[in-house]
């Protein structure tokens, strides 16, 4: 971070900037110029208000030079953090693309053990299916809460597919480790704190959706929470995000994987069921994913999507999964990766 004086600031008011910084557990290393000073802070600044700081007499602005975030970012680590998810220990962010694929919801036995399945069948290698929902409306179908995760199990053993459910709240985080293999966090969750901090104590990776607003500064933050926490097993999600159109129900950017990538050594999974809201586009924007760079997608089937409970508009069939994993599969391969 660097400290821009006004033009004119006295020896006196960069001096008391200098204290400041040193109040901070910083290193200062000021810089005269001939029309003005700045102060460059050396440590550890993500403990530093840097609002207390713009606040001294004839500073202009502060500059922040590295990332706010530190474990997550590629500062500490270049390489690509590979996470071994399921029985199957699939690497996300290996050199295969890992597609995850399921209901948005789980309605029933049957309706899991027909899906998994077919997903297994397809070549992927994770079974989606929220047993707790976050719901946009609280009138909506909630989920199947714990019956829901038994069921999830269920198709593990059967088909050995990585079970990835999303936690809601912190009184679900033990049942949901002890019953799944990825605990995701829901976009509504994303800057849930205490939520993240419960699932960093927990030895299962962790799948963190992006929030529909948030910058990708607070998702890397979001996400060094629970590396902070003890878990740093994060795989990075991308749900899309909340603009004026309407001709989708989210706005997806794949440009946050080059992005992503350009800052973090996390792996990247792209969602592309809620960042489109429409069953149509979702194919596309799977095959664009991967183009770009994805380690993974996360995305909703269903085997009778005008049924679903759930999110229906956006869910895919089997079938259609089914095509869609030959095309993927070549894509990969174009820009050296394999699924
Ligand atoms: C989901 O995955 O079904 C879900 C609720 O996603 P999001 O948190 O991205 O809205
Ligand atoms: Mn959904």
């Amino acid at each position: 971070m660097i400290v821009v004086m006004k033009p004119g600031a006295t020896k006196e008011q960069v001096q008391h900037v200098i204290d400041l910084v040193h109040d901070y557990g910083l290193k200062d290393h000021p810089i005269y110029g001939t029309d003005r000073t700045v102060v460059a802070c050396i440590g550890d600044k993500r403990s530093v208000d840097k609002g207390a700081i713009e606040n001294a007499p004839m500073v202009e602005k502060i500059v922040p030079i590295l990332a706010p975030y530190k474990m997550a970012s590629l500062e500490v680590k270049k390489e690509v953090t590979q996470i071994a998810i399921g029985p199957g220990q699939f690497k996300i962010g290996g050199t295969k693309v890992g597609i995850i694929a399921g209901p948005c919801a789980v309605e029933s036995a049957e309706q899991i053990a027909t899906v998994a399945a077919s997903v297994k069948e397809a070549g992927c290698v994770g079974l989606r299916g929220g047993a707790y929902k976050p719901r946009t409306s609280p009138y909506s179908f909630q989920g199947m809460g714990l019956d829901g995760l038994k069921i999830l199990a269920q198709a593990r053993e059967e088909t050995g597919l990585a079970v990835v459910t999303e936690v809601i709240g912190l009184e679900q985080v033990d049942a949901v480790a002890e019953y799944s293999d990825v605990l995701q966090i829901g976009a509504r969750n994303m800057q849930h704190y205490p939520l993240l901090e419960a699932v960093g104590k927990t030895n299962k990776p962790v799948l963190l959706k992006r929030g529909m607003s948030a910058t990708l500064d607070e998702f890397l933050l979001a996400a060094e929470y629970i590396i902070n926490a003890g878990n740093p097993n994060v795989i990075l999600c991308e749900r899309g995000v909340r603009t004026y159109e309407k001709y989708v129900r989210n706005t997806l950017p794949l440009s946050v994987i080059p992005a992503l990538r350009d800052r973090t050594h996390l792996p990247i999974v792209i969602d592309p069921s809620h960042g489109t809201g429409h069953a149509y586009m979702v194919p596309s924007m799977c095959l664009a994913a991967v183009a770009a760079g994805a380690d993974g997608l996360i995305v909703e089937c269903h085997p009778d999507p005008e049924h679903a409970a759930s999110d229906g508009a956006q869910s895919i069939t089997p079938q259609v999964l089914t095509e869609l994993m030959d095309k993927l599969r070549r894509v990969a391969q174009a820009v050296d990766r394999d699924l």
